[in-house]
Parts: C-alpha cells; structure tokens; sequence
C-alpha cells in the first residue's frame, strides 16, 4: 500500500480514491511543483483533494470557503475524525479563539487546516497572524473552496474573493488549490486569472457522458404531448419488465407538476407531483416511494434532487425550459448514474421560451432597481439563458455544446444525440417550427 492510501485509510478510514482524478489532484498537490485547478460536480469529493495533503505536508493549510455555515459544516466533519482543523471567524467565543491564535503563534502549531471566509483574511486583526507564519515557513497549501465565487460570471459572485488576487501574490511560494463543481468556460478563465494560477494542473471530471441520450420535441408540434411524453417514458422504462427503473419530469410551476403527473396516471404509469405547494408529510411520502421504486415517476420543480442520489434513472424530461445549460446539464445528469443507456430529453417550446426570458429579466431589474445601479454580471443569467435556448434551436451535436460550453473538447457523440443520430430530423422539426410560428 503507497504511503497516500496509507493515510487516505488512517485519516478518513477510506479504502480507495473515489475517482481518478481525486488521486491525481492529491498526488499532483503533494508532488508537483505547480498550482492545482479542481473541476468536479457537487459530491465528487473535492474536499479531500486538499485536506489529505494538508495532513500530509507540513505547515497550516489555509482554506477559503465563502460561508460560515458551510466552514462550520466541515469542521465539525474534521474534528470527528480527530483531524486538526479550526475556523477562525466573528462567531467563536473568545477563549477559542485566543488558544488558536496561541497555537498559530507557537513554534510548531498542531494545527493542519485553517478555515476563514474571505471577508476574515481582508480583516486587520488576521494579518499579523498571517505574516507571520508566511515569513516562518509555516504555511502549507493555499485552499480556494467554490472559487467560482471569484468570478463576476460565476452564479454567487462575491466581491471580498477578488481579493484573494492580493493574498496570492502576497504568499510568495506558497501553491494554490482552486475548487469549483463543473463550471462554464468563462467562469474557469475568471478564476484562474483572479486567483493569478500559475500553469496550474487540471483535474476534472469529463462532461461527457457517453450512456446519456440526449433530444429536444419541439411541444407545440404535437397533437398529443401527454401521450407522447407517456410513450418516451415507457420506452424509457423498457416497456414493463421486471427491471426496476425510474424516471423524473421537470416542470417549472407548481400547477403544472399537478397536471403531468395526473395525465401520466390517468393514461396507465403512475406518477407523483414534488412541489413546494405540497403539504411537507405528501411531499416526503411522493418521494420516498419513488425512491423506494413503488412509483416510477416523479413530476417535480427543480428544488427536488439536491441530495437525491438514485442510480437507476432511466431518464429525466424537461417539461418546462431550464434557466441555463449549467442547470440543464446538472438537472438531466441526474439519470443514468449507474452508466447504463438512459435518456435526456426536453419538450421545447417557444411560448415556454419566452415566458422563462421574462422572468429573468424582471428578476435582473428588481435587483437592480434594489441596489440602484446596473453591474456587468446582471447579465450573466441572460447569456446563460440564451446557452440553454441554443442548445434547443441548434443544428447540430447536443454533447459538443455541453463539452464546449464548459470548456471540453468535442466528444465523440457516436449517436448519443438526436442530431447524430438524424440530423435530417432535426432539420425537418425546425423548419415545422418556423412555420408554425410565422403563422
Ligand atoms: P464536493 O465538495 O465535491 O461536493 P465533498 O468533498 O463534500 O464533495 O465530498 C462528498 C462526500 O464524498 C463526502 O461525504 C466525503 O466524505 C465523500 N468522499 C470523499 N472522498 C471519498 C473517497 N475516496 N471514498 C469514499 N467517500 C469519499
Ligand atoms: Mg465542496
Ligand atoms: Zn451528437
């Protein structure tokens, strides 16, 4: 056993890396001489990338995480696992403070893992106990939690992590580590700029997935779209066999979460509605019994599937548009997690299309009549919008404007996508569509 799976096991009692690209990041960290990029979905474990080197390095690693919740979260995470880790920020009581501000001040402190929030570093009172373990070689790694926070293009942009910039080039010889779930391309060229990453080392998980199918139905061309979405699904499904699979449908309101789920029931598969309107006791027992395979479906807004982890989705249905292709590539990457075939598919429609841009932009101005001013990144969430109706009114591979967009190379879709498989279809649909609505 290497000495890292040795203290993979001894510090966090896991028997091998969760991926690839989790060992490749800690080993690059521990080996390399370079500044580290993190690129992974929500759970992949990034976290471990750089608290295992951390315990294995010498110094104090400091983390950057933007909340205090958050920090709280991991320390406490830590301290279970009798990792030496502490938070310094405006909510500790004063003696715990003070014992690890002795600690920091001591010769050789215990401490492995330092976490503040940006705001904490820019504060006065912390930089004498910064310098002062950087000008003694004290300081071990540089830790940049959700550092898609740094960009003005990233979709919780926070002022005080620009000047992380400042900091960086204040620690001379001290690398970085900058983490973020799968972000868009700009987003990844903001972070590496603000945070001055020098050549850093990639890791990340691939975009592409090669089990995921993905199409877009344009809605409104269909004489029947409850029965159509009914005969996707239970292709989806495979017919009625014995094998247990499931399926999710995405709808933007509450109303229409009601109305799938009803249609899909009355015509013979059932399905249940997940929805904020639900009474809490309905709304846990819809999904339990879709997680426990009593129902296959479930009609649900997006606020279902933080925190569900099922690995027998068959396939995942947008009724309704997502707000961006960030979101649709995290919402339809909920299927197929245990790589078998499964489908991606969203029933477009430009009414739809129209209706979400209106939303956006009302959004955008009430923030901005708040705050009394326009910013560059009000704009974001349009560009983004506009990502996701692309990847809708496109000719051309679905998986390469996913992989492009979040900075891939264009992967070999092999007929994983309605345009691979037919583009003379596609085609055709777009041209019914047009006419359709210049009638
Ligand atoms: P992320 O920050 O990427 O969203 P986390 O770092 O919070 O993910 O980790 C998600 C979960 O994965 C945690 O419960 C963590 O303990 C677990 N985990 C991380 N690495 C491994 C591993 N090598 N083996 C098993 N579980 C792991
Ligand atoms: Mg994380
Ligand atoms: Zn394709």
């Amino acid at each position: 056993m290497s000495v890292v799976h040795r203290a993979l096991k001894t510090h966090f009692g896991f028997e091998k890396f969760r991926s690839r690209q989790q060992e490749e990041a800690v080993n690059a960290l521990l080996q390399g001489d370079r500044d580290v990029f993190v690129c992974m979905p929500t759970g992949a474990g990034k976290s471990l990338c750089y608290q295992l080197p951390a315990l294995m390095a010498s110094g104090v690693t400091l983390v950057i995480s933007p909340l205090i919740a958050l920090i709280q979260d991991q320390v406490e995470h830590l301290k279970a696992l009798n990792v030496p880790a502490r938070s310094i920020n405006s909510k500790l009581p004063l003696a715990e403070r003070r014992q690890i501000l002795a600690d920091l001040e001591s010769e050789t402190p215990r401490l492995k893992l330092l976490y503040i929030t940006p705001e904490m570093v820019a504060s006065p009172s912390f930089q004498p106990v910064l310098s002062s373990l950087s000008s003694r070689g004290l300081l071990g790694y540089l830790a940049v939690d959700e550092a898609h926070c740094v960009s003005q293009w990233g979709h919780d942009f926070r002022p005080d992590y620009l000047k992380l910039g400042d900091l960086r080039s204040r620690l001379q010889g001290i690398r970085c580590i900058a983490l973020t779930a799968t972000a868009p391309k700009r987003v990844k060229e903001d972070i590496e700029r603000s945070l001055r990453l020098r050549s850093p080392l990639v890791f990340s998980t691939p975009v592409f997935r090669k089990n995921l199918k993905y199409d877009v139905i344009f809605r409104d061309l269909l004489p029947e779209p409850y029965v159509h979405l009914l005969a996707f699904a239970k292709e989806a499904l495979g017919g009625n066999t014995a094998e247990k699979g499931c399926g999710i449908v995405y709808c933007r309101t509450r109303e229409s979460c009601e109305e799938v789920a009803h249609k899909l029931t009355k015509l013979g598969i059932a399905a249940k509605p997940y929805h904020a309107g639900l009474k809490s006791g309905d709304r846990s027992e819809n999904q339990a019994d879709w997680m426990a395979d009593k129902v296959p479906i479930i009609v649900a807004t997006i606020s279902f599937g933080m925190g569900v982890d099922k690995a027998n989705v068959r396939f995942v249905v947008h009724w309704n548009l997502a707000k961006s292709l960030a979101s649709y590539y995290q919402e339809s990457g909920r299927a197929g997690r245990d790589g078998l075939p499964s489908s991606c598919r969203i029933y477009y429609s430009p009414k739809d299309r129209d209706q979400l841009n209106f939303l956006i932009r009302k959004e955008i101005s009430r923030k901005q009549e708040k705050r009394g001013s326009e910013k560059e990144q009000d704009k974001a969430p349009i560009l983004d919008f506009e990502a996701m109706v692309a990847f809708c009114e496109q000719e051309g591979c679905r998986h390469a404007t996913i992989s492009t967009f979040f900075g891939n190379e264009k992967p070999n879709c092999a007929g994983a996508c309605d345009f691979c498989r037919d583009p003379k279809l596609v085609r055709a649909q777009l041209a019914r569509a047009a006419a359709l609505s210049t009638r």
